[in-house]
């Protein structure tokens, strides 16, 4: 006879195990169902070019997770995880060989931006020293669910954070400052004339000083594998190669938690449209290079950082970003890189590297990319080509290949343009709950949004455990 468990999972991204994980230390019984033959979804490492080359196809840097107020919880380290800094969080490279940083110490990144912007900055980032738990708490979860830690905190940084980061710069006199910032606002993907951009560039800003942009030892792969291994250990099971078409496909559950996209949970429960007002945003273009070397960059302190930020000027940019949204090809891309290991031996034979880099295209783009990357990167560090042994490419097809989540290529799995990132998947009291009182959601589709810090997997089992012990 079979037995009724209380929760399955279905997905084994960061916020599957982390729902699983919050759900089996209440003491439920737990089973995870992953359509790719290993665990991890966004947070994977693979060798993708060469032996001895060990990449990570999605998440690379983790200043969302160091400090994750879900996986603060948990005894990660004893299951292997293990985060590295590098010296310089991020450097934010210009032509002229300069370079505005993202550092540990306030001070040194204000100073990178020049005599005329560095008190303000200092001024800017100044009320949130040492305030990092309270701020995650408080912003990285469903806003209008219960009242914030801190109210006075909660309001200084939101009133800054609605801002759209095109507002945010008008505060800075020099391009340093100003790209520095439409920079960190860009990992939204999303234009930077939209409210909430200017939060996203606070929110990386403050994580660098408080927490570091670290990675982990290993790669990736190395949290998922943490997660995985903690869930083991408090008796949940895990089902890897196993694409979940129907909800008849899984045992019979109490609890159905899916760490996929709404449009493939509405397919999979018969919610039938019931996200049809669901939007997917523009794509990355992703391409892993294994390197005889380290990247030159003309500018020392992007030698220092864990992430390199490549595109200069605002104007760039917002360019790079407005042509991806949309659905231009891109000419002059802004690329997110990162080097992890200038700090991590175990990612490259002796004296070789791993880079890791993404622009932006449209979604569902078709073309290729990389002639394109390259030349911005040279731009940057001149002779890197002389370096590369070989490189995977990433394109928005290849990119929803790997990760059903990633439709048409978009990483944050629905758009986070205007509103979208805080009414995700769509305006309800409970994001997480679904028409369905057995079906929820916990992926990156639902409160906070994209990112490694397990926080959309943390709301969701609170959900789960409130309806399975309350009813409500
Ligand atoms: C190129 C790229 C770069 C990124 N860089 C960073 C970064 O540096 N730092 C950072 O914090 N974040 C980064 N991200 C974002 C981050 O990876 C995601 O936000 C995060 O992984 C989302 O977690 P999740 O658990 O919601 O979903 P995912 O990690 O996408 O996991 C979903 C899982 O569900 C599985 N699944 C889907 N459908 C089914 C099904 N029907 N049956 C069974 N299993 C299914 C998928 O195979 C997958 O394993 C990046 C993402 C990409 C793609």
């Amino acid at each position: 006879m079979t037995t009724m468990l209380d929760a399955v999972v279905v997905g084994a991204g960061p916020n599957g195990l982390t729902a699983a994980v919050e759900l089996a230390r209440r003491g439920l019984s737990v089973e995870v169902y992953e359509a790719a033959d290993a665990i991890g979804g966004g947070a994977r490492t693979e060798e993708l070019t060469l032996p001895g080359f060990r990449h990570d196809p999605c998440s690379a840097v983790h200043p969302l997770a160091v400090r994750s107020p879900a996986f603060s919880r948990m005894p990660l380290g004893r299951y292997g995880l293990e985060w590295i800094h590098p010296e310089l969080p991020m450097a934010h490279p210009f032509p002229d060989g300069t370079a505005a940083v993202l550092s540990r110490r306030v001070g040194e990144s204000a100073s990178s931006l020049g005599r005329r912007d560095a008190g303000t900055y200092r001024r800017l980032m100044a009320p949130f020293h040492g305030q990092w738990d309270t701020l995650a708490a408080d912003f990285l979860r469903t806003q209008w669910d219960g009242l914030p830690r801190d109210l006075a905190g909660y309001a200084r940084f939101g009133l800054l954070a609605a801002q759209p980061a095109s507002m945010l710069v008008r505060r800075f006199h020099d391009e340093k400052a100003r790209g520095l910032f439409a920079g960190l606002a860009a990992h939204g993907i999303a234009p930077l004339t939209g409210i909430g951009t200017g939060g996203m560039a606070m929110m990386f800003a403050i994580a660098a000083h408080e927490c570091g942009w670290p990675v982990p030892r290993g790669g990736s792969q190395s949290i998922a594998d943490a997660l995985g291994s903690y869930l083991r250990a408090l008796g949940g099971t895990i089902h890897t190669g196993f694409e979940v078409k129907h909800l008849d496909d899984l045992p019979p559950a109490r609890a159905f938690v899916f760490d996929t996209s709404p449009t493939a949970l509405a397919r999979i429960a018969g919610l039938g449209n019931a996200y049809r007002r669901f939007r997917f945003g523009p794509s990355a273009f992703k391409v892993d290079y294994a390197l005889s070397g380290p990247v030159p960059w003309r500018a020392e302190a992007a030698r220092r950082a864990g992430t390199v930020h490549v595109g200069p000027t605002y104007g760039e940019i917002r360019d790079a970003l407005g042509a991806a949204v949309d659905g231009r090809d891109p000419s002059v891309p802004f690329l997110i890189t990162a080097q992890p290991s200038i700090v991590d031996p175990t990612r490259a034979p002796e004296g070789k590297h791993t880079f890791w880099v993404y622009g932006h295209v449209p979604n569902g783009w078709e073309g290729d990319a990389t002639e394109l990357i390259e030349r911005q990167i040279e731009r940057f560090a001149p002779g890197f080509r002389d370096l590369v042994l070989a490189r995977a490419i990433a394109g928005p097809a290849v990119l929803a290949a790997r990760n059903a989540n990633y439709v048409g290529g978009d990483i944050a799995t629905g758009s986070v343009a205007g509103l979208r990132l805080l009414i995700r998947p769509k305006l309800a009291r409970v994001p997480y709950a679904t028409a369905h009182p057995a079906v929820f959601l916990c992926s990156s589709a639902t409160p906070p949004g994209p990112g490694v810090h397990g926080m959309s997997g943390h709301h969701a089992a609170r959900a789960v455990w409130r309806r399975l012990t309350r009813g409500s």
